[in-house]
């Protein structure tokens, strides 16, 4: 739809509200403030810049909690204001704006870098956030250690900046550990604190830090600092093909060998497989045990399968808990005798950490013979993987190309009261074709609506953008409800909202959402964003 289009839309919207509100005569404050709050936030992602100023502008003088109504007559002059932003343009007749195309950014430097900030000032986060993304980085936050060290392991970011001091966390005990599991890649880590007395930044440098940044930032300084080491990590890690925590190949070794073998198979019609290794309820390793011991036993995992496997195989670290063996001139068959062989060795080793009872791990894999292309191999060994835990665990599958396809589902749950805003995100989302998911769109009209339907399948993921301010159900109710009552693992929350205040962002991030999105935003935006956090959530 072209802006012009959108723009009727919400003229046509607009004149109904304002049909209402010339019924009811006294229009209740509530309803001013939620007509304005939608608007500016509407208007600003199909491009109307000035209607969301204004909105913005008058937002100031109404209340969300007021109780009050107001004579329409007072409104009328706001009204009529509102209405002259819908009045069409000569040039509009014509043209067709695609006004919708986000203004050009700067290229990132590293195409997949995502940036963690654990810090409990959420301003500061906030306005992190916005600087880097501006420049194409996007950027996660966690406002307390423990959810900070959850999120560096699941997502996997090429740089951490993290202040000293937490409500639940000593700030040099995060950095050590940050570094133990990030020393593997690189990763460099930036402190950025008020408290910069030369001995702490002596400590900071001792214990890993990269860095050790004072606070207030200079912002001028810090965007370019940010693109330099996120610079010369890519170009480290372009030399190294080894996982330093397992000694097992990493993710660029192991697209390097699968290349290699695709071409040799095309060329000589050798064929090789490929096995995906997945620990089985590893979180629950890193929740008994914390997440050093978990390190352990992925050390400990890695060394039998080095010592297992046979000679001519590959062994790499995919990633996290998930690993990979690339077996050449062997067939699907043999492929699965050598993994049982390995599955029975893991399987019978007791574990020992510090003090606790020795207690034992599975893991369960997926085998595809390499067939078409190397996509597709990848693809279809994670299929026979998710069917191997589907079936139970602890398990090995080889994909059949006759098998029913089971495809891992992807729900994107979009809830926001405004159906423009559903409209025009969902049709942006559904040109998302994925390889690994087949993705399920749905909207919701409002809180209640989600929460009242029966949206919820365990085996299945889902990502919700879910709308802050309302009518019913108000988005942080709903943000509660569902971490309270739902697993954290298959669901991934981002808020869209247009409350850029800081107390909100707290609110909503402590509540439990993993993003938020501030409107007005750019629907391409939000797609990408939600692409790159979905696949490191959900891969
Ligand atoms: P499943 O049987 O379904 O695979 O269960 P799971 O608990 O293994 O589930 P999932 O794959 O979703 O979670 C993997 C967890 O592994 C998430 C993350 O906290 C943890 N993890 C990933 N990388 C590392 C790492 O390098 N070290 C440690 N200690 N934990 C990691
Ligand atoms: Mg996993
Ligand atoms: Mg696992």
């Amino acid at each position: 739809m072209a802006q012009t289009d959108y723009k009727a839309l919400l003229a046509d919207r607009t004149e109904r509200d304002f049909a209402k509100w010339t019924t009811l005569q006294m229009v209740p404050e509530k309803e001013i403030y939620r007509f304005l709050h939608t608007m500016k936030g509407t208007a600003g992602t199909i491009g109307l810049t000035d209607l969301s100023e204004f909105c913005s502008k008058h937002l100031d003088a109404y209340s969300d909690s007021s109780t009050d109504s107001l004579p329409i007559e007072s409104l009328q002059a706001m009204m009529n204001q509102l209405r002259s932003f819908f009045a069409v343009k000569d040039n509009e007749k014509t043209a067709e704006l695609s006004i919708l195309e986000p203004p050009q950014k700067p290229t990132p430097l590293v195409d997949e870098s995502l940036v963690l900030i654990i810090d409990p000032d959420a301003e500061f986060a906030a306005q992190v956030k916005e600087t880097l993304e501006q420049q194409g980085i996007p950027v996660v936050i966690s406002l307390d250690g423990q959810k900070g060290m959850e999120l560096f392991y699941t997502l996997h970011p090429q740089m951490v900046l993290l202040d000293l001091h937490f409500p639940d966390a000593d700030g040099f005990g995060l950095v050590s550990r940050i570094y133990e599991a990030g020393r593997s890649r690189h990763l460099p880590i930036a402190i950025v604190s008020e408290d910069d007395q030369m001995d702490n930044q002596i400590r900071a440098m001792q214990i890993g830090a990269t860095d050790f940044l004072a606070k207030p930032l200079n912002m001028d300084f810090f965007v370019p600092y940010m693109m330099n080491r996120l610079h010369s990590q890519e170009l480290i890690l372009q030399g190294t093909r080894y996982d330093d925590l397992t000694g097992a190949g990493n993710r660029k070794g192991f697209n390097e060998v699968l290349l290699q073998m695709t071409h040799l198979a095309e060329r000589t019609g050798k064929t090789f497989t490929l096995v995906l290794l997945d620990l089985d309820h590893f979180k629950k390793v890193n929740d008994d045990y914390g997440h050093p011991a978990g390190d352990e036993v992925l050390k400990t995992f890695s060394d039998i399968l080095l010592d297992k496997k046979r000679e001519s195989d590959y062994f790499f670290r995919y990633g996290g808990e998930e690993f990979a063996l690339i077996l050449p001139e062997t067939k699907a068959q043999s492929a699965a005798s050598v993994v049982e062989r390995i599955r029975e060795v893991v399987n019978s080793t007791d574990f020992k950490i510090d003090d606790h009872e020795p207690f034992r791990i599975s893991f369960s894999a997926g085998i595809s013979e390499y067939r078409l292309k190397q996509e597709t191999l990848i693809t279809t060994a994670d299929q026979a993987l998710y069917q191997a835990k589907r079936n139970g665990r602890n398990q090995t599958k080889i994909y059949e190309s006759a098998q029913k396809e089971v495809r891992r589902k992807l729900n994107i749950l979009i809830v926001d009261d405004d159906s423009l805003v559903r409209k025009l995100v969902s049709k942006h989302f559904s040109n998302w074709k994925a390889d690994e998911f087949d993705i399920h769109i749905e909207e919701f009209a409002d809180g209640l609506a989600l929460v009242e339907s029966d949206w919820y399948r365990a085996e299945e993921s889902y990502m919700i953008l879910l709308d802050g301010v309302m009518p019913k159900m108000d988005g942080l109710e709903v943000l509660s409800h569902i971490r309270t009552q739902y697993p954290h693992d298959n669901i991934v929350i981002s808020m869209l909202t247009s409350r850029t205040n800081e107390s909100d962002i707290i609110l909503a991030l402590k509540s439990g959402a993993d993003d938020y999105i501030v409107k007005p935003f750019y629907a391409q935006e939000v797609v990408a964003r939600v692409q790159r956090l979905t696949r490191r959530m959900f891969e």
